[in-house]
């Protein structure tokens, strides 16, 4: 029995060491990645739940690294939440949705900002200076934040997003449903879009409980006068369960992929998906 318990805590040392060392070489890479060029925006078309008109994009990062291959955000982005790189990145990809935003006829374009970027002293100006420095209005801009960003300092996210309305910024709350928004500070803050997690959207054939939230949300979005986006619709049936439900916006693989900036181009000119 000692035997084996000294073999497990050495299994258990050396995955942690690998995980460590992962993490470390996923760290290093990242920070070389920006400056060698090896990040890549793909944009994934939002659109209206009628005629299915592309009424924006939202930005999504890739690393297309030659030692790991293609890496997924959701591995690299909280490693890099983890340190001051999260900030270097978002920088980078802020200059480059604004300048792939520039070619479309009207569309806004959606980027996400992780919690400790939503934190950083002076948000507002950092922003406000690369968009509009670029010669975007910032009504073409949109800020996906997750209820982990806002919630631990309410009064402080308040006031940010107050100002960034104020300036025009259209915001959105990410993920919505899976973290700990109160009504109450939903009420209170000035948010134009909710989007609604996918795993409701994928769980709302299957299980009442998902259908009446996916219902609820959807709701509540309307009578706050909030843009209400369902996202990861897979099906055509979950597409017009949504419909019914009234659902005002859409984005997912069923309607389309997260694509390039040329494919992006070509689809905003066309306006709708065919
Ligand atoms: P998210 O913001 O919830 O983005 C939606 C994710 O769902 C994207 O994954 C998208 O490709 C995927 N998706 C879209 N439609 C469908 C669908 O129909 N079915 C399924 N199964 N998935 C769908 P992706 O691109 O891998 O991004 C993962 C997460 O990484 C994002 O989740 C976001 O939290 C984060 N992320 C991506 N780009 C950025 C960025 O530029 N900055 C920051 N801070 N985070 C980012
Ligand atoms: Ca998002
Ligand atoms: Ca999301
Ligand atoms: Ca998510």
């Amino acid at each position: 029995a000692k035997r084996q318990g000294r073999g497990m805590v050495r299994v258990f040392d050396e995955s942690m060491d690998e995980s460590i060392r992962f993490r470390r070489q996923i760290e290093g890479g990242l920070s070389g990645a920006i400056a060698k060029g090896e990040l890549r925006l793909v944009y994934q078309p939002i659109v209206a739940r009628d005629r299915l008109e592309v009424i924006g994009f939202e930005a999504l990062v890739r690393w297309c690294s030659p030692e790991y291959g293609m890496v997924s955000p959701a591995m690299f982005i909280p490693i890099a939440e983890e340190s001051n790189l999260i900030h270097e990145l978002g920088d980078w990809v802020i200059d480059e949705a604004v300048k792939t935003l520039q070619t479309w006829p009207g569309q806004y374009v959606s980027v996400n900002f992780s919690p400790r970027q939503f934190r950083r002293h002076n948000f507002v100006g950092h922003v406000v200076e690369r968009v509009t420095s670029a010669g975007v209005s910032p009504k073409r801009f949109q800020i996906e934040i997750t209820e982990t960003a806002i919630f631990d300092d309410v009064e402080r996210a308040a006031e940010t997003l107050f100002k960034l309305r104020q300036m025009g910024f259209r915001i959105a709350l990410d993920d919505f449903g899976t973290g700990y928004s109160s009504l109450y500070n939903i009420r209170r803050f000035a948010l134009d879009c909710l989007k609604i997690d996918r795993s409701f959207v994928d769980g709302m054939a299957r299980e009442r409980e998902s259908a009446a939230i996916v219902h609820s949300i959807i709701h509540l979005g309307r009578a706050l006068g909030m843009e209400v986006v369902a996202e990861g619709v897979e099906t055509i049936s979950q597409l017009q369960s949504l419909r019914l439900a009234g659902c005002s916006h859409l984005q997912g693989y069923y309607l389309a992929r997260p694509m390039d900036a040329e494919a992006a181009l070509t689809l905003a000119h066309a306006g709708f998906l065919a």
